[in-house]
């Protein structure tokens, strides 16, 4: 059966990368990346020929069709996005939405899991992670506001998680500061990469960090707003 595999890739540092990923990267018939250039800094790493084919997020209908054609014709594809897991905040789940439409069970869609940027950050958070809520990126203007109060109404129930880009980190601490002051935060930086580095603290605490460091790279922010309750302890029999 035609195959489209979602492919994970590094979110930084290339060693980050499955012996699984690299088999099929070089199986398939061709790689469909979110931008061609940032995918053969990988490719190259690992000497990968197979050919090339940029989707992003505006690529319109005719490019779509495009992909289409390839899986009707048989040819197997992987899709790669430019870091992490496609379809977390990046235009994998468009392609993959216009497949199931276009091919229902005929087409078959494999995941290869790897790398993403929210459970990495989850992961070194030290918080219960049993149960979070991602928001993706807050929007740039409109319903921006809307969005952090839902944020601070929603981090004293559970962990949660959002995207932001360097340019309005800052804008970021200072609305979580807003709507809610005493939340804890971990932010980190650059994960996986030279200039990995994470904030610990309550907003004004990682705003004045922030402001000392130079504010590059990447951002992922993950909040508490509740006190954890500590476990039983062990009794002593
Ligand atoms: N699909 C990706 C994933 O699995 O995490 C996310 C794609 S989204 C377009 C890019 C955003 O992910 C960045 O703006 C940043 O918030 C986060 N991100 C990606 N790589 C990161 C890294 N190495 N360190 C911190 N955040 C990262």
């Amino acid at each position: 059966m035609t195959t489209l595999y979602i492919v994970a890739t590094p979110i930084g540092n290339l060693e980050d990368v499955s012996l699984r990923v690299l088999r099929i990267l070089k199986e398939v018939d061709m790689i469909v990346c979110e931008d061609t250039r940032v995918t053969k800094k990988l490719l190259e790493r690992y000497d990968i020929k197979t050919p090339t084919l940029s989707y992003f997020q505006h690529s319109g209908a005719a490019k779509t069709e495009q992909i289409i054609e390839l899986l009707e014709s048989g040819k197997n594809l992987a899709y790669v996005s430019d870091a992490g897991t496609p379809g977390i905040s990046d235009p994998g789940g468009k392609l993959v939405e216009a497949v199931v439409e276009r091919f229902g069970n005929e087409v078959k869609i494999v995941s290869v899991p790897g790398p993403c940027a929210l459970i990495a950050a989850l992961s070194i958070s030290g918080f219960p992670a049993d149960e979070f809520l991602f928001l993706g990126f807050p929007p740039h203007k409109k319903g921006r506001q809307t969005f952090f109060r839902n944020l601070a109404e929603e981090a004293k129930k559970r962990i949660v998680v959002f995207y932001e880009s360097p340019h309005r980190i800052l804008k970021a601490f200072e609305e979580v500061k807003n709507f809610a002051p005493d939340a804890n935060l971990v932010v980190c930086r650059e994960l996986t990469k030279k200039f990995e580095t994470t904030y610990r603290g309550n907003p004004e605490k990682v705003i004045e960090s922030l402001k000392t460091d130079k504010i590059l790279g990447e951002f992922v922010i993950v909040v508490k707003g509740f006190v954890q309750k500590s476990k039983p302890q062990a009794q002593d029999f």
